[in-house]
């Protein structure tokens, strides 16, 4: 690519004024030998000039409004989503560690490892897996009625 041509590549960004120093300092030299590239500027300059001149179309009011409308609805459900699934993660690990932490109590009530031979280790088993099942179930309950207040409530909104 000589000079001409390497030239010729700037003028459109010439015309929109974007040309860094160095490239505008090349330009300017070239222009002083160079008809042929000096009338294509001008011609890319009156075309910026006109495209500058025209109106930027604006959006009717209406349209925006109703653009940012449904954003916020997204938005909001986004958040109700991670909202949902954090109380449910939450709930998840509170009930697992009553489970885990009520298993030594269990133990301890029922006299420990030896406690296994006992005729009551029965009797404990049924204690643990009513109060694991009682935990479990409280906690799916929560569940289901934090997400059915929060539909109720977003309805509202
Ligand atoms: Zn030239």
């Amino acid at each position: 690519m000589n000079e001409h041509e390497k030239i010729r590549t700037l003028l459109t960004l010439a015309a929109a004024d974007v040309l860094d120093p160095g490239e505008e300092k090349q330009l300017m030299d070239h222009l002083r030998t160079c008809d042929s590239c000096g009338a294509e500027l001008e011609k890319w300059k009156l075309l910026a000039g006109g495209l500058r001149r025209l109106p930027t179309p604006q959006p009717r009011s209406i349209v925006v409004e109703r653009a940012r409308a449904q954003a916020q609805i997204r938005l909001a459900e986004e958040i109700e989503h991670r909202w949902n699934r954090t109380v449910i993660i939450g709930l998840l690990v509170f009930a697992w560690i009553l489970t885990l932490l009520s298993w030594p109590l269990v133990r301890l009530v029922t006299g420990g490892v030896l406690g296994m031979l006992d005729p009551r280790f029965n009797h404990a088993w049924i204690v643990f897996g009513v109060f694991t099942t009682t935990v479990w179930l409280a906690g799916g309950a929560a569940a289901v009625l934090l997400s059915l207040q929060q539909r109720r409530e977003r309805r509202l909104a």
